[in-house]
């Protein structure tokens, strides 16, 4: 992925090097978290033995300096920042164009455990984006994970490829569709509610497309290459496949993101389309054509 040289995002906090803030665990926090790790698709359990053993979230802003980042954290900010400057340009423009104004998220890069909006999240429970402070919380060490326990891919534009897919919950936030899917917890069975949730995991791997349709067209950051890598890590974190190797079958009733083929797909199409309009049919196809 070619990124380096490119604006680098002022919506981004580094708590990597930040004093741990002592935080009260359990109650809500541990509930919260539990509900994330449900949303991730990974095993609440290991969330669970994660917080036991006492994960301690670094602390929210200014809070004290400890130490100098090191060169490689240093560089995966300037990653991280670049990226989600990408990401920026590409929807401030998408969406002016369809006469909207597109609100910036924030990024927050922590490690171990964090504070956030909505509640203490250990690093356990991958990335992800909490639309009660507009943040996306990235531990990066995920990526390394991703490739080694996983079998995806920790490439530069597979990286990015998942901040984009987080940003994608960011858009849905914005444009109202995370809320049609949080009144359907209320209203509809597991069952049911667990396909609204693939419906809209499905709709942030098309955003993450769309996003790399407009974005390369701009920047040409994509190389060759570049789209396997992706692919590779969508593959990696689809449901079947997290299913099968944690305990050897599956039971799609209980996909929360979609398999590893809807994944692929879907941000293959916003990629070759970056058709916007398009956005509606993850939420209005029978669900066995998604
Ligand atoms: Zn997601």
């Amino acid at each position: 992925m070619r990124w380096e040289g490119g604006r680098q995002s002022e919506n981004i906090e580094d708590r990597r090097n930040m004093k741990p803030a002592v935080m009260a665990a359990g109650g809500l926090g541990v509930m919260i978290v539990m509900v994330i790790a449900a949303l991730l698709g990974l095993d609440p359990r290991k969330v669970q033995q994660v917080m036991n053993a006492g994960g301690q979230p670094a602390g929210r802003g200014g809070q004290a300096v400890q130490r100098e980042l090191t060169a490689e954290e240093k560089r995966s900010k300037e990653f991280a920042a670049t990226v989600l400057a990408f990401t920026e340009d590409v929807w401030t423009e998408q969406f002016r164009k369809a006469g909207e104004k597109y609100v910036p998220p924030k990024m927050v890069l922590f490690s171990n455990a964090v504070a956030t909006g909505c509640g203490n999240a250990p690093s356990a429970v991958g990335p992800f984006y909490c639309p009660a402070d507009r943040t996306v919380y990235l531990d990066p060490t995920f990526f390394e994970e991703l490739r080694v326990k996983m079998g995806g891919s920790d490439g530069e534009f597979s990286q990015a490829y998942v901040v984009a897919h987080e940003i994608g919950h960011h858009v849905q936030n914005l444009l109202g569709y995370s809320e049609i899917v949080d009144r359907k917890r209320q209203t509809e069975s597991k069952t049911e509610f667990n396909k609204w949730s693939v419906r809209l995991e499905l709709q942030a791997d098309y955003l993450a497309g769309v996003w790399a349709h407009y974005g390369t067209e701009k920047f040409a950051f994509i190389e060759a290459g570049d789209v396997a890598t992706a692919m590779k890590s969508a593959k990696a974190i689809g449901d079947d496949r997290i299913q099968k190797n944690a305990r050897g079958f599956t039971s799609p009733e209980s996909y929360t993101h979609g398999t590893s083929e809807q994944r692929t797909r879907w941000f293959r199409e916003g990629l070759r389309t970056g058709d916007l309009n398009r956005l509606k049919d993850l939420f209005e196809l029978p669900y066995s054509e998604l």
